[in-house]
């Protein structure tokens, strides 16, 4: 049986795993891959003590960090899914997508989110067929087309100033009045002369012959639907928490959050935590993510001691 089995290879699971190091619990980390969600982003600015990087680089440091320590401490499985958690007598058993169950005296749940996918007719239909989720992954495909950004926070303005680089224009679309970006992106993204926002408007369908060819919205002020020709169709519409193999052993809100105290990131279920984007605590960041890991290690390094 494990000490620790941390779920999730993204800034709070690697953080996680460093600290468990340290700290001399034996400890398996599971996870999908090892990449944050900002893997995708070719400049990050904001990682403290760091001026930039690149969401590769900073995945590839990470792995690299914890295997430096890790050596008969923690173990890795690459490449496996949890699909579901079990409370036990004594402890838990984690189940994975390779048919394998695990033991361990508590968890620590990392597994963050996943994009949320356009809800609309056609979308289902087109993607991966003119409808992506992945700008870095495909843009260079829609090289001089007219693409389109659904979503204007953060990750849809990152978005649409990497196809600025090579699409002919970007025009992004936002649901509501007011864009939730930092001011200082959308400002700068929008002074392109390539680039166009829309706001408040909902996108009613995505039409097309193989491929997507069209996106039809309704301004949510006049009713008016308007038809916009495109050539590719890029959806930053938000993230879903990963975590439906959970539901059922730890409390969670309506949209998968899992509900932990914000002093320890202990949640419900005694012998379990969570920390990062998969958490019902405000603002996600790679930073506060670390940070939140590092602050439920120390309490499960308490509570095991403490057995
Ligand atoms: C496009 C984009 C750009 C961003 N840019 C920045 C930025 O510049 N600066 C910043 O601070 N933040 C940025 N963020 C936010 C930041 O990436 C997240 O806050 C951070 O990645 C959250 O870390 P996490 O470890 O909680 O989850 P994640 O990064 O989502 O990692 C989750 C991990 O869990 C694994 N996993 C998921 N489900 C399972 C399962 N069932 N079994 C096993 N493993 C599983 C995944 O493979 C992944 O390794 C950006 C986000 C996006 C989408």
């Amino acid at each position: 049986m494990y000490d620790l089995i941390i779920i999730g290879g993204g800034p709070a699971g690697a953080a996680g795993a460093i600290y468990a190091a340290r700290k001399r619990l034996k400890t398996l980390l599971i996870t999908g891959e090892f990449a944050g969600q900002s893997v995708v982003s070719e400049d990050i600015q904001n990682w403290v003590g760091t001026i930039h990087i690149s969401g590769k680089e900073l995945a590839e440091n990470m792995k690299a960090h914890i295997l430096a320590y890790s050596e008969g401490i923690v173990e890795i499985k690459e490449g496996e899914m949890v699909t579901a958690i079990k409370k036990l007598v004594k402890g838990f058993s984690v189940t994975t997508s390779a048919k394998k169950t695990y033991k361990a005296k508590t968890i620590l749940i990392a597994t963050g989110s996943a994009r949320r996918k356009l809800d609309i007719p056609g979308a289902d239909k087109y993607e991966h067929k003119g409808i992506t989720y992945c700008a870095s992954c495909d843009g260079p495909m829609f090289e001089g087309q007219d693409v389109i950004v659904v979503g204007g926070g953060n990750a849809g303005f990152e978005t649409a100033s990497q196809l600025l680089a090579y699409a002919k224009s970007v025009t992004l679309v936002n649901n509501t009045p007011d864009y939730f970006a930092d001011p200082v992106t959308v400002k700068k993204v929008l002074a392109n002369p390539k680039m166009k926002g829309i706001t408040n408007v909902t996108p009613i369908k995505v039409e097309g012959d193989k491929f997507a060819t069209s996106l039809t919205y309704k301004d949510n002020k006049t009713g008016k639907l308007v038809t916009l020709p495109t050539g590719g169709i890029f959806v930053e519409i938000g993230l879903a928490p990963a975590t439906g193999f959970a539901k059922g052993v730890v409390k969670m809100l309506q949209g998968g959050q899992i509900k932990v105290d914000p002093r320890s990131g202990a949640a419900s279920e005694k012998g379990i935590w969570s920390a990062g984007d998969c958490t019902d605590l405000p603002y996600h960041q790679n930073n506060i993510a670390v940070g939140d890991a590092i602050r439920a290690l120390e309490h499960i390094y308490v509570f095991l001691k403490a057995k």
